[in-house]
């Protein structure tokens, strides 16, 4: 038996309870792990509180990330003993994901923890900073470069927002950090951000064009900040949309990319091919300042889930959030 964060319905209601479960019921999957850490995010926020239809069907378990050890594997690449971890392929959606003490996974979605990263700090990375550096690829291979101006990162004090800010700065950036959360301005200079800018400034509805402030912009927020964004973005800049914890509207006009050039690219970590992933765990492993991880991660166990679930839902979780699960 293992211990297990069960989502189920009840009267069209979500409920979240901690269960023992028999690894019989875990679903079909090459590799059975035994979870170390799982991560919160804004995605299994809403699926914990059942504010967002994220869980296919229900009985199910949330966790959207997780980090564990191989127990055993009908796949060769993988042996017991090995560390591994698993973001996205829908796991903690279509799939019971990482908020148990046993996951059962397919052996295409597991990429083995990188050489010399603790599974706290794969954890204080997750889906969240896997995200933040496809959207710094992307901006890279839509060629903005430092020299041309600042960058842009909105929701910064957020789990994508504050590892953008911190790879981005790392490439040598001048990086502002668009927050609602004016009082995060040390945390998010410490992360390298070298100025803030407002929500309030950010969310006011723009005119098809604004000033050009930005060569290069990382959006988590969607709506009106990311339709200024697009709007503030300089001649032939880039803009890399991931999220929507404003809004998933887009109040734009074709303005910006046929007068500016300016191109919109969306990112997705959740079915991002094994190949690109695996590069982009690399390049976190090599580029992030993981002496910061510890004023961006706090630490709870599964029992606290719900709890800050509703949390992360209404904005008020800085950094990210690791779930302790191994005893
Ligand atoms: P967090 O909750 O950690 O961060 C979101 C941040 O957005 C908050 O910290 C806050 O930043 C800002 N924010 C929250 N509510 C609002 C609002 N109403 N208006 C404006 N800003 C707001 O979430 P994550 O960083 O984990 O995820 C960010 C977004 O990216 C989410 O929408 C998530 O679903 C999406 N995402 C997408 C992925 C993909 O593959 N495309 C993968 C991972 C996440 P601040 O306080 O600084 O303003």
């Amino acid at each position: 038996m293992f211990k297990a964060l069960v989502l189920d319905q009840v009267d069209g209601k979500t409920t979240a309870e901690i269960k023992q479960l028999d690894e019989s019921e875990l679903p079909a999957g090459e590799v059975l792990i035994e979870v170390g850490y799982s991560s919160l995010n804004y995605k299994d926020g809403l699926a914990v509180t059942g504010k967002g239809p994220i869980i296919a069907k229900f009985p199910a378990i949330p966790g959207i990330d997780l980090v564990g050890q191989v127990i055993s594997s009908e796949d060769p690449r993988f042996s017991p003993g090995m560390q591994v971890v698993v973001t996205g392929w829908g796991v903690g959606e279509r799939h019971w994901g990482g908020m148990a003490a046993r996951a059962r996974m397919q052996a295409d979605w597991l990429v083995p923890l990188p050489e010399g990263m603790s599974p706290q700090t794969a954890m204080a990375i997750g889906t969240a900073g896997l995200t933040a550096m496809l959207c710094v690829l992307a901006l890279e291979e839509a060629g903005v470069k430092p020299e041309q101006g600042p960058v842009l990162v909105t929701g910064a004090s957020g789990g994508v927002g504050s590892v953008a800010v911190n790879l981005l700065s790392r490439r040598g950036f001048e990086v502002v950090a668009g927050t609602g959360r004016v009082e995060e301005e040390p945390y998010l200079r410490k992360l390298g951000a070298q100025a803030i800018r407002s929500r309030d400034e950010m969310a006011v509805v723009s005119r098809p064009l604004e000033k050009q402030r930005w060569a290069g912009v990382v959006d988590t927020v969607g709506g009106t900040v990311l339709a200024r964004a697009l709007a503030e973005t300089l001649y032939a800049g880039a803009v890399a949309a991931c999220g929507l914890a404003g809004s998933a509207d887009l109040p734009t006009t074709v303005m910006p990319f046929i007068l500016r050039n300016v191109r919109l690219q969306g990112v997705d970590s959740v079915s991002c091919p094994t190949e690109r992933r695996t590069l982009a765990w690399q390049k976190l492993q090599q580029e992030l300042d993981t002496s910061l991880l510890g004023d961006l991660v706090q630490e709870i166990a599964l029992e606290q889930v719900p709890e800050y679930a509703e949390r992360i839902v209404q904005g008020k979780v800085r950094g990210r959030t690791l779930v302790r699960i191994a005893e």
